[in-house]
Order: C-alpha cells, then sequence, then structure tokens
C-alpha cells in the first residue's frame, strides 16, 4: 500500500500516520520530519532548507523530491508506506507518480483531510512537540502528564518555530494555493478519498480506516 496523507498543516496527517505505523507497521515518511532532521543535524541541505521553512514557505521542489527519492529505496518501504506532507504541488506529485511508476509501483490511495482554517490557528498555535520522538501535545486540548516534558521519552516539549501565529497565516495560505490542487490532481484518477478532520483523533482514525477499505 503506498499511500498518501494529504491536508493542510495540523489537520492530523501526522497523529494517523503514527496510527498507521504502530497498527499496520507501514513507515512514516514525512518531509517536514526529514527536513527538521537535517536541520538538528547542522547538515547543508538543513541550512537551506530552514529559511523557507522559517517563513512558511515550501522548500523547492527538487530537494524534497530527492529525498522521497532516496528514502523509499530503503528496505523498510518495499511493502508500502504513508506518505505525509509530500507531495504538497502538482509537479511534486508528478514526479511521484514517475518514480514510482518506473519502479512499477504506483499511490494507491490519497486521503484529504479537510477541515476549516480557524479551528486550524488554535490547534497550531496551541502544539508543542517532542524533538526527541515526535510526540505531540497541545497546551488545552492535549497537555502532558508533566507540563513542558514529553510523557513517552521525558524529552522538554518545544514550540515549532513554524506554529507561531504569523508563520501560521502564511503556511495556510500556501496551503490553499499550492498543496490544495494536489487534491484535485488525485481525484482526477479516482484515489481521493475525503475525511472529517474535525472531529477528534479517534473519530478520524475510524474515518481513514474505512477510507482504506
Ligand atoms: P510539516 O512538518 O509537514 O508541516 O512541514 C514543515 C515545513 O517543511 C513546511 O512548511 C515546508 O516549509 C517544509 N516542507 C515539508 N514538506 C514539504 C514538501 N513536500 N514540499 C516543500 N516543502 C515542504
Amino acid at each position: 500500500m503506498i499511500l498518501v496523507l494529504l491536508g493542510p498543516p495540523g489537520s492530523g496527517k501526522g497523529t494517523q500516520a503514527k496510527k498507521l505505523v504502530t497498527d499496520r507497521k507501514w513507515p512514516q515518511l514525512s518531509t517536514g520530519d526529514m527536513l527538521r532532521g537535517a536541520i538538528s543535524r547542522g547538515t547543508q541541505l538543513g541550512l537551506e532548507a530552514k529559511s523557507f521553512m522559517d517563513k512558511g514557505a515550501l522548500v523547492p521542489d527538487e530537494v524534497v523530491i530527492g529525498l522521497i527519492r532516496e528514502r523509499t529505496q530503503e528496505s523498510d518501504c518495499q511493502q508500502g508506506f504513508i506518505l505525509d506532507g509530500f507531495p504538497r504541488t502538482v509537479p511534486q506529485a508528478q514526479a511521484l507518480d514517475k518514480m514510482l511508476s518506473e519502479r512499477g509501483k504506483q499511490v494507491d490511495r490519497t486521503v484529504l483531510f479537510e477541515i476549516d482554517d480557524s479551528e486550524l490557528v488554535s490547534r497550531l498555535s496551541g502544539r508543542r512537540t517532542c524533538g526527541n520522538c515526535g510526540a505531540m501535545f497541545h497546551v488545552e486540548t492535549a497537555r502532558p502528564k508533566t507540563e513542558g516534558k514529553c510523557d513517552q521519552c521525558g524529552h522538554p516539549l518545544t514550540h515549532r518555530d513554524d506554529d507561531r501565529p504569523e508563520v501560521i497565516q502564511k503556511r495556510l495560505s500556501v496551503y490553499h494555493q499550492q498543496t490544495a490542487p494536489v487534491a484535485e490532481y488525485y481525484r482526477s484518477t479516482g484515489k481521493l478519498r475525503s475525511i472529517d478532520a474535525s472531529t477528534s483523533p479517534t473519530e478520524v482514525a475510524h474515518a481513514l480506516q474505512d477510507a482504506l477499505k
């Protein structure tokens, strides 16, 4: 199964991808996590990506396509994988189709997480992330047991630079301009299913299971 999770930032793609990793054992390929990893390792790629990410802009297509091309060739991806945050532009979707067809594969299913912008602003501005294991919390709706510490690994929680209000607006407008057309690209292939992402994580997980049937 090659699955694409599509939706605006804060719509819960990462949370649901992590549940699928546990339930179905497909690896989660998040370009956002890969880029943040490159930044924390201080690589050249990370340095270049950071200037785009801090502004809420997209990193150039060729950079993220290269990351996905390499990552999907690793052995754990041979039975399938979940793409979370990629593709984010129509050229990325086209490059993915081309790269997969060269390997005799294809995207099997795309699930669009639908949710209003107003809900996303409060979700993102209150989000706190564990820089170690990637677990996510919220200052009001999903508080950690100990203030500022990850429940799973005890690492300090951080407020992502791009989860600040001024950058959130930019990321949402980038989503509507550049990523929403990707949903239309997949709709035209008949592979797109839409789910209501405004409900609780458990309800979204059920809707996602239905969409994968
Ligand atoms: P995310 O963690 O998915 O919200 O991504 C955080 C940031 O990483 C985005 O705002 C972009 O700057 C960058 N990014 C992640 N994935 C992509 C992608 N597929 N194409 C371009 N930029 C990306």
